[in-house]
């Protein structure tokens, strides 16, 4: 796991594990912590990270559903957990679905936790919202689908941050999963430019930090490889490895483009 501060009041943690990202938010007397770290050690070392810097947890957020990023709950059992509400939908309408591909995951990498994996009662909110911090700031939330078909941004003005989710990695190529969609996620990176031009940094949901000159040339790449989608598509030079020629013949084999919110129940 990599630590990092972006800010005086903004911790990214990346997991070993897919360089998944884990952002801890703070300003005034609150703080919350975006998505979640992979392995069981990386998730025990959070609350360490926070009462080294003295701060206490106002709640868990979670950009989107995928299991990667709702662990948060194994390092605070306890803690609000706060999601979009097309969120809190897809979790409603796939009871126990992280808890199996966690199981899963954790089967194949022998992995141990020390409990299982409880989402408990999720708070649905508003997306496009506000989300008030510490009394003098907020947390803007953006919508963001296509990459599944639901989620949300999380835009950090106090220290020009940006939690975009699956969109925007380095390390990744657009993926557009079983309920996800192509025009959904090109129109999810067009929302989110205006941000990331006025970003200071940039924070995707694999990968390292993004200064906003990186994350707009990533943001090109993967609009030029999404409309290039299904036959003509190029693969972005710095992302075409195995793994990514992969998640590419999944994008090709979803087939033709379908129109925003996919053609899931
Ligand atoms: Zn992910």
């Amino acid at each position: 796991m990599q630590v990092v501060a972006l800010h005086e009041g903004v911790v990214v943690a990346r997991s070993v594990k897919w360089q998944t990202t884990c952002t801890v938010l703070h300003d005034g007397d609150e703080t919350f912590v975006v998505d979640s770290l992979v392995y069981q050690d990386e998730l025990d070392a959070l609350p360490g990270i926070l009462a080294q810097a003295g701060w206490s947890l106002s709640g868990l957020l979670c950009t989107h559903g995928d299991f990667d990023h709702l662990l948060g709950r194994l390092a605070f059992p306890d803690a609000p957990l706060g999601v979009s509400e097309t969120t809190a939908a897809r979790l409603r309408a796939e009871p126990g679905d992280a808890q199996r591909h966690l199981r899963s995951f954790d089967e194949d990498d022998y992995v141990q936790r020390p409990r299982p994996l409880s989402l408990g009662q999720v708070q649905a909110l508003p997306v496009p919202g506000r989300l008030e911090l510490g009394g003098a700031s907020e947390l803007e939330l953006v919508p963001a689908d296509g990459h599944t078909q639901d989620g949300m941004a999380i835009w950090a003005p106090f220290a020009g941050v940006l939690c975009c989710g699956d969109y925007l990695s380095p390390v990744e190529i657009p993926w557009i999963q079983e309920q996800g969609s192509r025009d959904a996620y090109l129109a999810t990176l067009e929302r989110l430019r205006p941000y990331v031009e006025q970003a200071t940094w940039v924070v995707p949901g694999h990968g390292t930090p993004l200064d906003p000159q990186r994350a707009l040339a990533i943001l090109r790449e993967d609009v030029a490889y999404l409309e290039g989608l299904p036959d003509e598509a190029n693969l972005p030079l710095a992302r075409r490895d195995r793994r990514q020629r992969e998640i590419h013949r999944e994008n090709v084999q979803r087939g033709a483009p379908r129109g925003p919110g996919g053609d899931g129940p």
